[in-house]
């Protein structure tokens, strides 16, 4: 049962456990949270989502869900003290996202 999403090439989601966690991390690092904010938001089809899912399902037996994200809830995570940043208001140096504050 995984939401099929057609015509967007960015369409950003969130992997969601059936029992209602959010899987967040990155690398081999992964964790479920509770945490909307702290979730990690997957770009559908750049990461392969339907891909990926469909083998965890096949190999591990297990389901995840896909949720689409509103455009309005993502936000970068500033590097220096962690804290969530509107897109438009953060600074990216190439390596690090950081707010206003972080910046100066
Ligand atoms: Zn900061």
């Amino acid at each position: 049962m995984f939401l099929l999403m057609t015509g967007s090439d960015a369409t950003k989601v969130f992997i969601k456990s059936p029992d209602g966690m959010y899987l967040s991390g990155a690398g081999k690092d992964w964790a479920f949270t509770e945490h909307r904010n702290k979730a990690t938001v997957f770009d559908y089809t750049r990461d392969r989502i339907a891909e990926q899912l469909e083998g965890l399902q096949k190999t591990q037996g297990i389901v995840l869900l896909v949720v689409r994200v509103d455009p309005k809830e993502i936000h970068e995570r500033c590097d220096g003290c962690d804290e969530l940043v509107a897109p438009a208001r953060a600074f990216f140096d190439g390596k690090n996202f950081f707010c206003g504050d972080c910046k100066k």
